[in-house]
């Protein structure tokens, strides 16, 4: 029987920090304006350039942890010393409504989205070798040694997750890799079956 997907798609999308997850969805959105990226909140400080409200929602300790008391979060994780958390009411909405929506979110956060909801697409995002995910990390010249070696040794656990993931795209050039993901949703768009 063929069935009509009346809600949204969820699609998360995880990857090491640095290996160009911002640019390459930046690449899909323009080309995929009807989906909704999910903006997350997070405790981490703005860094230069990122906006309030576009890029995370940058909200306190105290806040984030009143939210997660109150049940406001999808997930939640603690990534390098700070929280990361997906907000459920707004994901709900959008779904619901039948709009596709975009998590960018580690590793932890997948998984517990995974227990949650299964029907979701999961999608790794990999750097072509880890020198150029080093040589990225420090040309980003936002963080300290010691938190790029953090971040380092953070992206070789998140490796030992990727079995879990649906699909596998690698970033070596960022137009190829997002034509790789809209390829990847096309083909889940015809599935005559739901997970
Ligand atoms: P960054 O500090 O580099 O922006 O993000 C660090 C990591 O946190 C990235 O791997 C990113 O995917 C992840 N992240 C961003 N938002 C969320 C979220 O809402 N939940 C979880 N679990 N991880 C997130």
């Amino acid at each position: 029987m063929i069935r009509k997907k009346q809600r949204g798609q969820l699609i998360v999308l995880s990857g090491p920090s640095g290996v160009g997850k911002s640019t390459v969805i930046s690449e899909l959105l323009s080309e995929r304006s009807d989906i909704y990226f999910s903006v997350s909140f997070t405790t981490r400080k703005p860094r230069v350039g990122e906006e309030d409200g576009v890029n995370y929602c940058f909200v306190s300790k105290e806040t984030f942890e009143g939210m997660i008391g109150r049940g406001e979060f999808l997930e939640y994780a603690q990534y390098v010393d700070n929280y990361y958390g997906t907000s459920l009411r707004v994901i709900e909405e959008k779904l619901a409504a039948g709009i596709d929506v975009l998590l960018d979110i580690e590793v932890q956060g997948a998984a517990k989205v995974r227990d949650k909801c299964p029907d979701a697409v999961f999608i790794f995002i990999i750097p072509p070798s880890f020198e150029e995910l080093s040589r990225r990390l420090h040309s980003r010249n936002t963080d300290d040694e010691s938190v790029i070696e953090g971040r380092l040794r953070k992206a070789r656990e998140e490796y030992k997750e990727i079995s879990h993931y649906d699909y596998l795209v690698v970033n070596d050039k960022v137009s190829d890799a997002a034509a790789e993901i809209m390829s990847i949703l096309v083909a889940e768009g015809c599935r005559t079956k739901y997970r």
